[in-house]
């Protein structure tokens, strides 16, 4: 087991903090804060990102890709700017289902697009019925002539206000059950629909980060079915292995800068004369973060890991989603403990943390989900159908 960086990662690391550093923290400085960027400068804002692979993720080179396998991949994610997570974590993460599943005509049409940010990819399976009860998508795609008509409405999407390719999951054939659920590619420009912003806790209104759509009558090309008829839910519930460990290091990212803030914030503020990081209260809140974050990094970095090699890892990827997840919200949580009532107000990053790490225990299953995947996997008893 190795519990160090490669020379190439350390590289990644570093090039992409100057990546942040130089181009991102700036442009997102320098976009208003009363109203939402729109699409055209929020594909401006992901260009910047290309060079670095954060499009290219796991995409072999000669698809256009980087190349980089799930784990250096998932480091890499860890760098991001945190307004941009969910962003990239879905233009990477759509393009890679295109990779995966796509056939060689889809993944020439829209690959391209994706990987130079030309076009914005959403993956839509929430309705405003159907949550953690995926196998029971309401939305309906019925075959007419040579295309797919879809109805339907998904909401919680993330990058759904803005996006131009959406992969919906709907029933295609309702007699079937959980069996007839397919995933298609929607392109805006040939088939249309409504999207609309969601505001939610984390926003900070310069990248609404979920939105709804609305397909009523929707017409698809018979050949954007994507993967086999039939594994739609499947080939949903294997990709959330990957995402559920880019979903913890989501909230690594944020818990690593709600410590970071907390220890400088200990160092600097006196009370009775001396730093409060000196009063062992204050030290048993550092220590604990430190010691939560590194155990949620560990099973997320364990979890990449068993993707990269092919394993089946339900259980490891779930159990590192719902640690992370609601370790980031205690870690956020404590470091405005240490900052006292500075913690609560806008001028320290502290609030805008917690804000951010409390609602990633909802998305891609939530952590009572997730539970009871673990347990299933151990116990072999099955708590939902
Ligand atoms: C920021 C964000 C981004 C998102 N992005 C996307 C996206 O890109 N695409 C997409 O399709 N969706 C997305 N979602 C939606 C997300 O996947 C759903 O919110 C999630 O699956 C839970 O569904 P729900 O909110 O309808 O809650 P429900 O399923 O209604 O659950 C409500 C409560 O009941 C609990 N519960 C439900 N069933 C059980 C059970 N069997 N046992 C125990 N407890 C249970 C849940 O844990 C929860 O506490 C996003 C959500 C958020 C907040």
């Amino acid at each position: 087991m190795n519990f160090g960086f490669t020379p190439e990662q350390k590289m990644l690391k570093e090039s992409a903090k100057k990546l942040m550093r130089q181009e991102v923290v700036p442009f997102l400085a320098g976009a208003p804060e009363d109203r939402p960027l729109p699409a055209d400068e929020i594909k401006r804002l992901l260009k910047k990102l290309i060079p670095l692979g954060y499009l290219g993720s796991t995409i072999p080179e000669e698809y256009g890709g980087f190349g980089l396998d799930y784990l250096t991949y998932g480091m890499l994610l860890e760098e991001l700017e945190p307004p941009v997570y969910g962003l990239v974590m879905l233009q990477a993460g759509t393009a890679r289902s295109i990779f995966l599943l796509g056939n060689e005509e889809q993944k020439r049409t829209f690959l391209p697009k994706l990987l130079a940010a030309e076009r914005i990819g959403c993956s839509c399976i929430t309705e405003p019925n159907v949550g953690s009860n995926t196998g029971s998508i309401q939305c309906r795609a019925v075959r007419d002539g040579d295309e797919w008509v879809i109805n339907g409405t998904k909401t919680w999407i993330t990058n759904g206000a803005f996006a131009d390719l959406a992969f919906v999951l709907a029933n295609a054939d309702p007699s079937q059950g959980k069996r007839g659920l397919a995933r298609f590619i929607l392109d805006k420009d040939v088939s249309p629909w409504e999207a609309n912003a969601i505001g939610i806790l984390s926003g900070d209104g310069q990248i609404p980060s979920v939105g709804e759509l609305v397909f009523e009558d929707c017409r698809v090309p018979g050949g954007n079915l994507l993967g086999e008829f039939g594994r739609g839910l499947k080939d949903t519930l294997i990709g959330f292995q990957a995402a559920r460990c880019y979903v913890a290091l989501d909230a690594i990212n944020i818990a690593q800068r709600a410590l970071d803030a907390a220890i400088r914030y200990a160092r600097e503020r006196t009370q009775f004369g001396r730093p409060i990081g000196k009063f062992q209260m204050v030290q048993a809140m550092i220590a604990e973060m430190a010691m939560e974050l590194d155990a949620s990094r560990l099973l997320a970095y364990r979890g990449l890991s068993l993707v990269d090699r092919g394993l089946r890892c339900a259980r490891e990827t779930s159990m590192a989603k719902f640690y992370a997840t609601e370790a980031a919200v205690r870690i956020t949580s404590k470091a405005i403990q240490v900052h006292g009532a500075y913690g609560l107000s806008r001028e320290y990053p502290v609030e805008r943390l917690f804000r951010h790490a409390r609602v990633l225990p909802i998305p891609d299953g939530t952590t009572q989900i997730q539970k009871l995947i673990v347990a299933r996997e151990i116990l072999g008893l099955q708590a939902f159908a």
